[in-house]
């Protein structure tokens, strides 16, 4: 589901209507939508965790970020221009704090009331959601619950899209760069031949995508523009300084990553599926990724660049948190000789939920498992919690990390649940999403940014991981 012209046309009607049924529906107050109970926020049957709804001038206002990124829509927030922008940078939605004019693509759209911060989350109208996303909306007074229905899948459109310009209606899109267990990860939208050489002093290695250019989640990570380089940093790698990356040329399309190296060092570039590997390990003689029985495990630090996350009590942000959990896990995964890893990304970078799921569905993952801290409204909300989509598939898995994850932080034991995020309802291999604990409660939050608190976190992960895979 992706914000299209039509889809903005025609959704206007619905959204008038659905304006004035609003004033007639919903509560008389100005108040928390919670005044009786606590309130919540349901997606396909799903409590959303630390989702309130507010009432305000008797419009019922959610927030944004979580029901997006629960639908798997980028959400980019402009602190300086007070504007949210939500979808893809084709045909973005664009709204301001404190305006009740929304933009998009097709010309603006009104809102029944301005989008504001409370609490370091911003609220929208959930009218305006349900109508924007194609949703179902239900209000329950009673219970002060919100629902929401996501669409059926898409029919495929009976008119073929407008094909790109032809120069690059072939091109490959990179997606996402990361680096782990000294392998360089590319994933693209379609299988791309690397072209490798070495250069020495400095040593490093550089590989070229031919027929590809950037895709739209690293476009959005930084200015990628014909000659504009971006580095990815790599910590605590023995071979490697880091990477860097660009648009070589526009015509014909081709992208290039450069390995610095510390030392000349054998490699191994190969690809799976859409993915491609530039490997290091055993100065390059290393197998292919799983090979010899290897397990491949996928770790997915939550959010990252543009997506902070969760915002904490004291304003640590989820994104650096769970990257340096990570980067704990993903250095001790690098010591077993059974596993091989992937991270979805190893520095400040935002892949998509779909990339991500994406990732791992293109190296045959055995196990993929997505690493978050949790916010709520209320700061007492406190604990440890692991999800998993599919029951059959992942809930194992889930049950296996919630037990070791817990014991690592001694947090309350929220259980292992199901939930429909992206990341794991669209992986095929068993999957889960760990909420170490609360950043909105402060002491969490403090334990959470702790260097031997995380190091015990990672550690009880990749024990759950063994566990689970039994190696
Ligand atoms: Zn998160």
């Amino acid at each position: 589901m992706k914000f299209g012209n039509s889809a903005w046309q025609k959704t206007l009607g619905l959204c008038v209507i659905l304006m004035l049924a609003a004033l007639f529906l919903l509560p008389n107050a100005i108040k928390p939508a919670s005044a009786a109970a606590q309130s919540s926020i349901v997606l396909d049957g799903q409590m959303i965790d630390g989702a309130e709804p507010l009432v305000v001038k008797q419009t019922t206002m959610v927030p944004i970020r979580v029901v997006s990124q629960q639908l798997g829509y980028l959400v980019n927030w402009n602190q300086t221009s007070g504007q949210i922008t939500i979808g893809d940078s084709s045909s973005p939605l664009v709204l301001t704090i404190g305006s009740t004019t929304a933009n998009s693509a097709s010309g603006s759209v009104q809102l029944e009331q301005p989008p504001f911060v409370r609490a370091n989350t911003t609220y929208v109208p959930l009218r305006f959601v349900g109508s924007q996303m194609g949703l179902g909306v239900k209000w329950e007074q009673a219970s002060s619950t919100v629902y929401l229905q996501s669409p059926a899948p898409e029919p495929q459109p009976s008119v073929p899209p407008t094909p790109a310009p032809s120069d690059n209606v072939n091109n490959a899109s990179i997606d996402s760069i990361s680096f782990s267990d000294n392998r360089l990860t590319i994933s693209a939208n379609q299988a791309v031949t690397p072209k490798s050489s070495t250069l020495t002093a400095p040593d490093r290695i550089v590989v070229d995508l031919p027929s590809s250019a950037f895709g739209p989640a690293m476009l959005v990570n930084s200015n990628l523009s014909l000659g504009q380089v971006s580095t990815l940093t790599v910590e605590n790698s023995p071979l490697v300084k880091q990477v860097r990356y660009s648009l070589f040329s526009e015509s014909p399309s081709t992208v290039r990553v450069v390995i610095d190296l510390k030392q000349a060092v054998g490699y191994n570039i190969y690809n799976e599926g859409n993915l491609i590997f530039v490997d290091l390990n055993q100065q390059g003689t290393a197998p292919p990724i799983g090979s010899n029985g290897k397990k491949i495990v996928v770790i997915d630090p939550g959010h990252g660049y543009q997506d902070p996350g969760g915002i904490g009590f004291t304003g640590v942000k989820e994104k650096d948190m769970v990257l340096q959990v990570g980067l704990k896990v993903a250095a001790l995964l690098k010591q077993e000789p059974n596993i091989d890893l992937i991270m979805t990304r190893s520095g400040d970078t935002y892949p998509t939920l779909d990339d991500r799921a994406k990732i791992a569905n293109d190296a045959n993952a055995d196990v993929f498992l997505s690493i978050h801290g949790n916010k709520a409204a209320a700061t007492s909300a406190a604990g440890t919690e692991t999800y998993y989509a599919d029951a059959k598939r992942s809930k194992k898995l889930s049950d296996t990390i919630q037990k070791h994850v817990q014991a690592a932080t001694g947090f309350r034991d929220r259980g292992s649940k199901q939930a429909n995020f992206v990341v794991i309802r669209k992986t095929t291999m068993p999957g889960a999403l760990v909420e170490i604990g609360f950043l909105s409660n402060q002491a969490e939050e403090a334990m959470m940014m702790q260097d031997d608190f995380q190091q015990r976190v990672a550690l009880a992960i990749v024990a759950g991981l063994k566990e689970y895979l039994g190696v």
